[in-house]
């Protein structure tokens, strides 16, 4: 079967046709990292990552790039408040973003490339879209002239007139038109930056990606991806500049993930219902987590609540009981031929329902009902007291292999004692006398795999088995 994508600049579902056979290149916008990131940020984190699984599960080869925003205004203001070296900042916040994506059962991508690495490579860039005349220099800045590029506002389905009436001029921005934007900026005294051409300064938001994802994928790519706030202005004006720049097609297919909402509201720093990974991932199992945000439809809204994050853990409960009673039965497992055939097929069809999911759009809500039909058929086995050692084994295989593309494990250690536990709160108590908080951070982890939440109070460690 073919995969098939919603394609936003179409917006309609598309066979998925690589630009080279069994190749993927894939680009997703990566955060800004001036702080932890938020469950809003983790949930294209999971989605892309579970992409990419799937497309390695049908054997393609994926390139994967996503990028780190590691200079930027809300960054220059950051560190300025906590009085930190820009660099200082970033590097902190880009080490708690992979403990955090690791966590959450991502993989790393294959390039995680910085705008600061970048530099020689945006200003050349910037350079050839002068030269074009797509740009131009006006005191020390450089803007992109919008109305010169003939495709502006196709991914985002907006005529160039419509998007005039809401656009303005900022203060202290020196444009020709409303809807033209920043490709470099002036540094104000004090600020960080670099030479250039048109004087000391930086880059604006928009040209890293254009410029990193041509500098490791190469022209045109397969899928560009982010979140759904990002199509416009970021993702109108990424094809702006690389279209300009390169004459051909930026990317083949984009895709957006939807929003998240906190108990039926809108995350918002106002709100105060900012909910960081770093936080929440030490009060519920990370895979509960990701279970959860998959739960749902890439494309939907998806509500974070504690009924729903609850339900979602009853159900990954429910798949590894599943799985661990399989496991036992293997123990007593025989060569002896029971209905197995009839079995060994069922297994097969529950596989391809759960491809013909991900084949449709990367439905992983609908996966996952095929791995409940896996799991009441493993229960319905077990019931009737079989024990065919092909057919345990082509259940627990099938419960990897899908799990393996939700990034989701159904194995879980055996339940700990409470004298285990201890022991391992007193190893870990050890661990951070000796400020090794890698291991430290290592048993609660563990523990808290196994459903056990610590806390640390004044009085010493606590720790309590969660629902
Ligand atoms: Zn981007």
């Amino acid at each position: 079967m073919v995969i098939q994508i919603f394609n936003s600049l179409t917006r309609q579902k598309e066979q998925f046709v690589p630009l080279e056979e069994g190749k993927v290149k894939m680009y997703v916008c990566g955060p800004t990292v001036y702080n932890f990131i938020h469950i809003g940020n983790a949930r294209p984190v999971i989605v892309y990552d579970t992409v990419r699984r799937y497309f390695q599960y049908k054997g393609y080869d994926v390139k994967y790039v996503s990028n780190f925003t590691d200079v930027d205004d809300k960054i220059i203001k950051a560190a300025n408040e906590l009085g930190e070296e820009v660099f200082e900042l970033t590097e902190r916040f880009i080490h708690a973003y992979f403990e955090d994506i690791t966590a959450l059962g991502c993989k790393q991508a294959d390039v995680h490339p910085r705008v600061t690495n970048h530099m020689d490579d945006i200003i050349e860039f910037i350079k050839v879209l002068v030269e074009k005349g797509f740009a131009y220099e006006s005191q020390g800045d450089v803007y992109y002239r919008t109305r010169k590029f003939d495709g502006y506002g196709k991914l985002s389905h907006q005529s160039i007139d419509d998007l005039k009436v809401g656009a303005r001029i900022e203060a202290g921005e020196k444009k020709e038109d409303p809807l033209d934007f920043a490709l470099w900026k002036a540094a104000k005294p004090g600020e960080i930056k670099w030479e250039s051409p048109w004087g000391e300064g930086r880059p604006g938001w928009h040209i890293e990606c254009s410029v990193m994802a041509r500098e490791h994928l190469g022209d045109t790519i397969d899928i560009h991806a982010g979140g759904q706030d990002l199509t416009f202005p970021h993702h109108e004006n990424e094809i702006a500049q690389s279209e300009a720049y390169t004459g051909k097609t930026f990317a083949k297919y984009w895709m957006h993930n939807g929003y998240i909402n906190i108990d039926n509201e809108k995350m918002s720093k106002s709100l105060g219902n900012f909910v960081l990974v770093n936080d929440i991932r030490k009060q519920i199992d990370p895979q509960v987590l990701r279970f959860f945000m998959l739960s749902v439809h890439y494309r939907h809204p998806i509500n974070f609540a504690q009924d729903l994050v609850e339900s979602a853990r009853a159900g990954l409960e429910r798949l590894r009981t599943a799985y661990s009673n399989v496991e036992y039965r293997l123990n007593a497992a025989t060569n002896l031929s029971d209905n197995g055939d009839t079995y060994l097929e069922k297994i097969e069809e529950i596989k391809k329902f759960f491809e013909e999911a991900m084949d449709d759009d990367f439905n992983t809500a609908n996966a996952i009902s095929a791995l409940f039909e896996l799991a009441k058929l493993a229960n319905t086995y077990l019931n009737e007291s079989n024990t065919e050692e092909r057919v345990l084994n082509a259940l627990l295989q099938t419960f990897n292999q899908l799990g393996e593309v939700l990034g989701i494990q159904f194995k879980v250690e055996a339940e700990l004692l409470d004298e285990e536990i201890e022991a391992l709160i007193e190893e870990r108590n050890q661990a951070r006398k000796n400020r090794d908080f890698a291991r430290s951070d290592e048993i609660r982890d563990q523990l808290l795999s196994m459903n056990i939440i610590l806390e640390d109070t004044r009085q010493g460690t606590r720790w309590k088995r969660g629902l």
